[in-house]
């Protein structure tokens, strides 16, 4: 008898046509999060097996991996039935409950006993060798019995995954990412559709300092570890402020401002090949969000802008940024480029022509072009990395 981690796909089994894709990207994936640690895998149509000395550290890492249903550690037995009374036996010993249910399933059609039958021999075994009881409706636990061709595996207990799809299954795309509490909920949501990532962070130093960089950085880092292939470009954002302010109606600022934040994600967003951008926008929640204001920012931009936030309330991202853990970091209180210059009065019914008038003030595409020129890409991003000395 051995142990053995398998993992149950979800909702990629909806996926018929493109099953053989997805089974193949969530095992380079999790081959990808296992890097250092001795194991090997077996992919199959229903399910991915893990044989590893290491059981508690790829269960950890797997806790991790999008597209995950539910991974379970199972003792592993050959098909035969003293065997496989044996294994059970073994494995209740660890466990403490006082009710019990036998759920057997016989893939290997060659095994002679059906399930059914199954179910009543290792149950009365268990019953000669356990003070327990039987309760097929309400059990303390239910006993787990897979009878496949290339051996048996019995369980009881399954740990849920993260769900989803496979990261990177639709690409990699662009996300306008602050150090704020919604943009890196829109990322980790992004990623669970399977989305990888590149991230858009646009910083105005000396107006904003080296610490709300860090802040980004340490918040991209914290959700690398669902992707590992997550990148931050940093774009100084410094020049296009300054002359926003000495150009535009106090009441304008941020909306012009933002929408030379889109015209650079766009503008990057094309260049790299991405076809949509994300962001962690969400209805109301500041001037800058209201629908008016959606449309007049949003008109610059010509690719689809995703806002997995949209709807949500502040108390339900905040939720989910305790929950991945990076709400901890986004309220560390270093300001970002949007809250240093907000005007006392923003306007909240923006129209096109009032920013088009403003912006005829100064030649922002030299401006646009000259920031992604310069932007800073950070890789490797890595929470091992110690951020304490800056945060
Ligand atoms: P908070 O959680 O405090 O609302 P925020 O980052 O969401 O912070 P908003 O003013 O609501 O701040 O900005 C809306 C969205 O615009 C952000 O979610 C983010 O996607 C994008 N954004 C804002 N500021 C920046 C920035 N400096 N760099 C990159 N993207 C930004
Ligand atoms: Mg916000």
């Amino acid at each position: 008898m051995e142990k053995i981690i398998f993992i149950k796909y979800g909702e990629l089994t909806t996926k018929k046509g493109n099953r053989k894709i997805f089974i193949n990207k969530l095992s380079s994936n999790i081959k990808n999060m296992l890097k250092d640690i001795p194991y090997k895998l077996i992919a199959d149509r229903s399910r991915i097996y893990i044989e590893t000395e290491e059981i508690t550290k790829v269960v950890s890492k797997l806790k991790n991996v999008f597209g995950i249903h539910s991974i379970v550690i199972a003792s592993k037995t050959d098909n035969n039935i003293e065997n496989i009374k044996q294994s059970v036996l073994y494995m209740l010993n660890s466990i403490s409950f006082t009710t019990f249910k036998v759920d057997t399933k016989r893939a290997d059609k060659k095994f002679a006993i059906h399930s059914m039958e199954f179910n009543n021999i290792i149950g009365s075994y268990i019953l000669k060798n356990k003070d327990v009881k039987v309760d097929v409706h309400n059990p303390d636990i239910i006993i787990k019995i897979e009878i496949r061709d290339n051996g048996t595996y019995i369980y009881s207990e399954e740990i849920q995954g993260l769900g989803g799809y496979p990261v990177g299954i639709q690409g990699t795309s662009l996300i306008m990412l602050s150090g704020g509490i919604d943009s890196p909920v829109a990322l980790y949501l992004a990623l669970k559709r399977g989305v990888d990532m590149e991230c858009l962070y646009f910083e105005s130093p000396p107006h904003t300092s080296l610490q709300a960089k860090e802040k980004v950085i340490k918040l991209a880092s914290i959700l690398n570890k669902y992707s590992l292939n997550i990148k931050l470009n940093i774009v100084p954002f410094t020049e296009i402020q300054e002359t926003i302010l000495k150009n535009v109606k106090e009441e304008y600022v941020i909306t012009i401002m933002r929408r030379m934040m889109y015209r650079i994600a766009k503008k990057f967003a094309v260049k790299k090949n991405f076809k949509v951008i994300f962001n962690g926008e969400s209805i109301g929640q500041v001037a800058s969000q209201t629908l008016s204001s959606m449309n007049v920012i949003n008109n610059v931009c010509d690719i689809p802008v995703i806002r997995p936030l949209a709807c949500m309330d502040k108390l339900e991202i905040i939720a989910i940024a305790k929950q991945i853990g990076t709400y901890e970091t986004s309220i560390l209180p270093f300001e970002d480029c949007c809250t240093v210059f907000v005007p006392k009065h923003p306007v909240i019914n923006p129209t096109i022509e009032k920013c088009i008038e403003n912006e005829k003030k100064f030649d922002y595409e030299t401006l646009i072009n000259q920031a992604i020129e310069n932007i800073e890409v950070i890789s490797n991003l890595n929470i091992e990395n110690n951020y304490n000395d800056l945060l």
